[in-house]
């Protein structure tokens, strides 16, 4: 007989969406957010609301955590009132947030000790994705974790990524997101040097998303800062910049030279965030159109 209580701790773009997902597949699901009007429509669809982390948790044979960072991650699962002091022995706990190494190291010592199962599991994919199911999920685990851990990870994502221990999900994660934020803030200058150069911008647009330096994060930005259409924000300044740090952080302990090309990534969004933090990222490109 499958476990089929999951509860679900962080409302936002990403995990209103993913928490609709064990709705939609049938699942028993508690939910919390700091907000609850973020919670209104699952609640109308069947999602039992808690009073805190700790009561979602109460009775859950899954917890699936998606919030912002590392104090909303401590403060959600270790909190007063987190998740951890509620669940029961052998419950999984699967932290999908990207959070730094460091804090998945230190929250999977945590919660083992508490007798609990943890999967490190961050993900790619828009808010999109999350909402219909589609998310690539990187997960660090033991395998055998990782089996028990499957018939909760199926409704979220359709391609999981098992790169090894617990934490491993996350070393990539960063990875990933730190040449993410590098790509956007080099294609933002990119753009606004041929805008002062005065360029066909439409040809550069088309150009730049067919050429050789056509990833996903160019071909989905580039036409989108041309034409200054930020409408429908999806992954926010100030997200990304939180990533970028954590990964130059993890870098800075790996390598013996600090990355220099990550650093000035992590600069440019630091300066972004302080200008426009819950704005989409790719307006980067409004602030390095300034001409001379
Ligand atoms: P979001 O829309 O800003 O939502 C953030 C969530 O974290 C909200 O539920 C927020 O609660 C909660 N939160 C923030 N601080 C908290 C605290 N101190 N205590 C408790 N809860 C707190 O962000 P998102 O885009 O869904 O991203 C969530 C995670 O997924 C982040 O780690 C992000 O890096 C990662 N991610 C995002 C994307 C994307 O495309 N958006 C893709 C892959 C991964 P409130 O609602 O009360 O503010």
């Amino acid at each position: 007989m499958p476990m089929t209580t999951v509860a679900f701790i962080g409302l936002g773009r990403m995990g209103h969406g993913m928490a609709g997902r064990y709705l939609d597949a049938g699942f028993s699901v508690a939910i919390w957010n700091r907000s609850k009007a973020k919670a209104e429509d699952l609640i109308a669809r069947g999602a039992r609301w808690a009073g805190s982390p700790a009561d979602a948790a109460d009775g859950a044979d899954a917890v699936v955590t998606m919030v912002a960072d590392d104090g909303a991650s401590r403060a959600v699962w270790l909190g007063q009132d987190g998740a951890a002091t509620k669940m029961k022995p052998g419950a999984l706990a699967i932290e999908c947030s990207t959070v730094s190494y460091q804090h998945a190291l230190d929250l999977a010592r945590d919660l083992r000790g508490r007798g609990l199962i943890y999967i490190d599991c961050p993900v790619t994919g828009l808010p999109s994705a999350a909402a219909a199911g589609k998310l690539t999920l990187l997960v660090g685990a033991d395998a055998a974790d990782l089996d028990q851990a499957k018939l909760y990870l199926a409704p979220i994502g359709d391609v999981v990524r098992h790169f090894g221990a617990v934490g491993t999900g996350t070393v990539f994660k960063l990875i990933n997101n730190l040449m993410g934020a590098v790509q956007i803030a080099s294609l933002a200058e990119g753009i606004a040097m041929a805008e002062q150069a005065g360029l066909d911008m439409n040809l550069v647009a088309e150009a730049l998303a067919t050429g050789a330096v056509a990833s996903p994060q160019v071909i989905r930005h580039s036409k989108r800062m041309v034409a200054r259409d930020f409408s429908g924000a999806s992954f926010t300044a100030a997200l990304r910049h939180k990533d970028a740090d954590y990964a130059v952080k993890l870098a800075e302990s790996l390598l013996a030279r600090t990355p220099p090309v990550g650093r000035a990534a992590v600069e440019a969004y630091a300066h972004a965030t302080a200008k426009m933090p819950d704005d989409d990222e790719g307006r980067m490109i409004e602030i390095v159109s300034r001409p001379k």
